[in-house]
C-alpha cells in the first residue's frame, strides 16, 4: 500500500481555531524556507512569492516548527478531541 493510500485513511474532524501561525515578516526573511520540504502532508506552500499554508490536514508531526529557521511558525496541537484520528496508531 502507497503511503497517500494510507494517508487516506485517516480521519480529521477539524477545528475552527487553527492550530498554526505564521509569522509573515520572519518568513520573508528566510532563503530557503525548509517548512516547504519539512512537512509530509505538504501543508505549506510557496505560491506568488510567499509561503502559504493549510492547517486541515496537518498530521501533528511538529517538523514545521523544528525545521524554520527564523521561528516564525507557531505551532500547538489542536484543542482535545480535534485533529487527526489515525487508523493505524
Ligand atoms: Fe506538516 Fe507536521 Fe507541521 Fe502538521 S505539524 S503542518 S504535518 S510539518
Amino acid at each position: 500500500m502507497k503511503i497517500e493510500e494510507k494517508l487516506a485513511l485517516n480521519k480529521f474532524d477539524i477545528d475552527r481555531e487553527i492550530h498554526i501561525t505564521l509569522e509573515e515578516e520572519k518568513c520573508r526573511g528566510c532563503d530557503w524556507k525548509p517548512c516547504l520540504y519539512a512537512c509530509p502532508a505538504e501543508c505549506y506552500v510557496f505560491r506568488e512569492n510567499h509561503v502559504t499554508f493549510s492547517y486541515e490536514g496537518c498530521l501533528e508531526c511538529g517538523s514545521c516548527r523544528i525545521s524554520c529557521p527564523q521561528g516564525a511558525i507557531r505551532w500547538v496541537y489542536p484543542r482535545g478531541g480535534f485533529g487527526i484520528c489515525y487508523q493505524y496508531g
